[in-house]
C-alpha cells in the first residue's frame, strides 16, 4: 500500500456539495416542478453549461453586474474561443431556440433546471455555483402569457406550501418610452450629482435605470424622488399592464406595483416582476422575470416576443427549511440477514420487492464483521424503515421469511412465504397504505 499523504482537497469556494438527506428535498422540489410544468404544458429544454462569451455580453448587456464582474470566462486552450460558464439560462435557451428555428410552427413553452455560475461574494442565499429553475414562453406577444407564467410560479409556491412570498410588478415599457424616461432620469440625477455613489456615477450615462435598483440605503431618498418610468408609458404599454393585472385579479393573485422595480439584466421590456420574501435577509428575491421581446433579435435570431422567469433553488429551499422541517428519507423495508451465505437467495427475493415499487435497504458487511442479529436490528431501526424482513436460515429452509413491524404496532411478527413476498410488497402500495416517503 502507498502510504504517501496527500493534501486534503475541498470544494471550490461558493460551490456546494448537495448531500443526503438534504438532496431528498431537492429531488422532491424538482418532482413538484416537473409535475406542474407538465400541467401547464411547458416542455423541458437542456442547453450546455458553457456558451460563447458574446452570447451573454450581447444578451445581458455590457453594463450589468453579471457581465461586468460576475462571469466565469476563459479561453478555450485549443482555439482561443472566448467561453463562459452560464451565469443564467435565458440567453442559452434563446440561442437554442433561434439556432434550431423552434418557433417555425408557433410559440414554445419551455422550462429548465440546472446550475449557474456567478463570481459573487458567497453568503447566505448567494453562491458562486447556484441553481435556477426557469420557465420561458417564446413567440407569444399577449399579456395572457405573462399572466400564465406568473400563475405558474404562484401555483408552485402553493404546491410547495411556501409562506410569505409577495409579488411585485412593474412595466418597463418599450424602448422609446424608456428613452424619454432616461433623459428625464439623467437630468434629475445630474441635478443631485452630489448624492450619487461611485456605482451610480459610473452608470449615470451608461445605464441610469439600474441606479434605481441600488442596494445603497444612502441613496434611497434620492431614488424615491426620481421620475417614474410608469409615468412615461404610452397607451399600448399601459393596456398590456392593465390586461395582466385583470387576469391576476380574476385569479386572486395578489401583487403590488413597484415603480422602482427594474431588473438587473438589460433585456427586459414591458412586464417585469419579482417574488420576494422578508425572511432571507438581503437575498430576499426568490424568483424574477419579465418580458424580453427584443432579445432573440439581439442575439441574431428572427425577432419574436418572449417572457419568462427564473427562481433560485437554494433560496426557495432555504425558505422551505425555515417553514417546514422535512423527515429524512427512509427505506420502506430493511433486510436483516443473519448469515452472509444466504445473500444470493436473499437478493433474488429482494429484487421482487423492489420490482413491486417498494424501497429496500439490505444489510451488508465484511464476512468477519457481518454483525449479530442485535446489531442488524439496531441498523434497521436507525434506517427509519417501517418493516424488517428477517432472512433466517431456518425460515428460508422452510421457504419462509419473518416479517416484523418496526413502527406501527412495533414488534408484531409473522411468517411469510418467500413466494408471496412480491404480493405482500404490492399490498403496501394499495392506496390506503401509501406511505409518502
Ligand atoms: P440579486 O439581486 O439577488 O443578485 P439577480 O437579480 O442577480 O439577484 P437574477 O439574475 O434575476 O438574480 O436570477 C434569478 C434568481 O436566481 C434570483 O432571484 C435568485 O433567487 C437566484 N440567484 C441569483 N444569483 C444567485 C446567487 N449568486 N446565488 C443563489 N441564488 C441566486
Ligand atoms: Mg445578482
Amino acid at each position: 500500500m502507498n502510504d504517501q499523504k496527500f493534501e486534503k482537497l475541498s470544494a471550490v469556494k461558493g460551490m456546494n456539495d448537495i448531500l443526503p438527506p438534504e438532496s431528498a428535498r431537492w429531488e422532491w422540489l424538482e418532482d413538484k416542478v416537473r409535475g406542474l410544468m407538465a400541467r401547464f404544458a411547458y416542455r423541458n429544454i437542456r442547453t450546455p453549461i458553457v456558451e460563447h462569451t458574446p452570447l451573454f455580453v450581447r444578451g445581458l448587456g455590457e453594463v450589468t453586474d453579471v457581465v461586468e464582474k460576475e462571469m466565469y470566462s476563459f479561453e478555450d486552450r485549443l482555439n482561443g474561443e472566448a467561453l463562459t460558464l452560464r451565469p443564467e439560462n435565458t440567453a442559452g435557451v434563446v440561442r437554442a431556440v433561434a439556432e434550431h428555428s423552434l418557433l417555425y410552427d408557433g410559440g414554445k413553452r419551455l422550462y429548465y433546471m440546472g446550475p449557474m455560475f456567478r463570481h459573487e461574494r458567497p453568503q447566505r442565499g448567494r453562491y458562486r455555483q447556484f441553481h435556477q429553475i426557469g420557465a420561458e414562453a417564446l413567440g407569444f406577444p399577449g399579456p395572457e402569457v405573462d399572466a400564465e407564467l406568473i400563475l405558474l410560479a404562484h401555483s408552485l409556491w402553493q404546491e410547495l406550501q411556501l409562506q410569505g412570498v409577495r409579488l411585485e410588478l412593474n412595466s418597463l415599457g418599450q424602448p422609446p418610452e424608456r428613452q424619454a424616461h432616461r433623459v428625464a432620469l439623467i437630468a434629475y440625477l445630474e441635478a443631485h450629482a452630489d448624492q450619487l455613489d461611485e456605482d451610480a456615477k459610473r452608470r449615470l450615462h451608461s445605464n441610469p435605470l439600474r441606479i434605481l435598483d441600488t442596494k445603497n440605503p444612502a441613496m434611497k431618498a434620492l431614488v424615491e424622488g426620481a421620475p417614474r418610468l410608469l409615468d412615461f408609458l404610452g397607451e399600448a404599454s399601459l393596456a398590456h399592464l392593465n390586461a395582466l393585472k385583470n387576469i391576476l385579479d380574476a385569479n386572486g393573485v395578489a401583487y403590488t406595483i413597484n415603480p422602482r422595480l427594474v431588473r438587473g439584466l438589460d433585456y427586459y421590456n414591458l412586464t417585469v416582476f419579482e417574488f420576494v420574501t422578508d425572511s432571507l435577509g438581503s437575498q430576499g428575491t426568490i424568483c424574477a422575470g419579465g418580458r424580453y421581446d427584443d432579445l432573440i433579435a439581439q442575439i441574431g435570431g428572427k425577432a419574436a416576443p418572449a417572457v419568462g422567469w427564473a427562481f433560485g433553488v437554494e433560496r426557495v429551499l432555504e425558505l422551505l427549511k425555515e417553514q417546514a422541517p422535512m423527515a429524512a428519507p427512509a427505506p420502506w423495508v430493511y433486510a436483516i440477514v443473519p448469515e452472509a451465505q444466504a445473500m444470493p437467495q436473499v437478493m433474488q427475493a429482494l429484487s421482487g420487492v423492489r420490482r413491486a415499487g417498494v424501497s429496500v435497504q439490505m444489510h451488508a458487511g465484511a464476512a468477519e464483521t457481518w454483525g449479530s442479529m442485535k446489531s442488524q436490528f439496531k441498523k434497521a431501526d436507525a434506517s427509519g424503515a417501517q418493516w424488517a424482513l428477517i432472512f433466517g436460515a431456518d425460515e428460508m429452509a422452510r421457504g419462509e421469511v419473518t416479517l416484523k413491524a418496526l413502527r406501527d404496532g412495533v414488534g408484531a411478527q409473522s411468517a411469510l412465504a418467500l413466494s408471496a413476498l412480491s404480493a405482500w410488497a404490492q399490498t403496501l402500495l394499495a392506496p390506503e397504505s401509501i406511505n409518502l416517503q
